[in-house]
C-alpha cells in the first residue's frame, strides 16, 4: 500500500555517510549512504527528483523524467527512512540516526520504509569503531555535523527511538 499523506510529522530512521576529509566543507559532509547528495545542516533537506533515477536494477525503471512532486509514486526519488530504528552496527564513516519527516510522504509499508519530501536529522547513534582509513576524522566531523544540526548523539537504538518519538510528538 502506498498512502499519500500530507499532514503530520513522522519519525524515521536511516543511515548516512560522513565525509571525513578536511577539504570537504562541513555543510557538505553528511551524505546519503549511497548517492553523492549531501544533507542540509541548517534546516530540513528537501527531496528532488533527479532527471535519471537509479532504481532497483532488478525492476523496470518506471520513471521517465523528473516527478512533478517528489517523491513521486512510480519513482525512486525522495528522502528514504525506515519506520523502525536500525539495529545493525554501522561503523564510521557510516552513522545511523533519525529524522523528523513531513510534507509529501510515500509509504512502502511492506518494505518497511517511506520516502519523504522533507526531513530533518534529529539524532545519531554514537558509532563504535570504523572500517576506513579516516575513522578518527569521520568521528570528529560527525560531532561537528550533530552540533550544526542541534542533533543529539545517543548511545543506542532504543534511546534513539525514545528521543525521536518525543521530538515528533511535539509538532
Ligand atoms: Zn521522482
Amino acid at each position: 500500500m502506498r498512502i499519500p499523506d500530507r499532514t503530520g510529522v513522522l519519525a524515521g530512521y536511516r543511515v548516512w555517510r560522513v565525509i571525513p576529509s578536511k577539504w570537504i566543507a562541513l555543510s557538505k559532509s553528511l551524505h546519503a549512504q549511497i548517492c553523492q547528495r549531501s544533507w542540509s545542516l541548517v534546516g530540513p533537506t528537501v527531496a528532488y527528483c533527479p532527471s535519471r533515477v537509479q532504481a532497483d536494477p532488478n525492476k523496470p525503471l518506471v520513471s521517465n523524467g523528473p516527478c512533478e512532486a517528489s517523491p513521486g509514486f512510480g519513482c525512486a526519488c525522495g528522502l528514504y527512512a525506515r519506520y523502525e530504528p536500525i539495529r545493525e552496527a554501522h561503523p564510521l564513516p557510516y552513522v545511523a540516526g533519525s529524522v523528523l519527516a513531513w510534507g509529501r510522504l510515500v509509504h512502502h509499508a511492506e518494505r518497511s520504509f517511506f520516502r519523504a519530501e522533507k526531513a530533518l536529522p534529529v539524532a545519531f547513534v554514537r558509532p563504535y569503531g570504523g572500517g576506513g582509513l579516516f575513522t578518527e576524522e569521520a568521528g570528529e566531523k560527525l560531532v561537528r555535523v550533530a552540533d550544526a544540526l542541534g542533533a543529539r548523539v545517543m548511545e543506542g537504538p532504543e534511546e534513539l527511538r525514545e528521543y525521536t518519538e518525543e521530538e515528533a510528538s511535539r509538532w
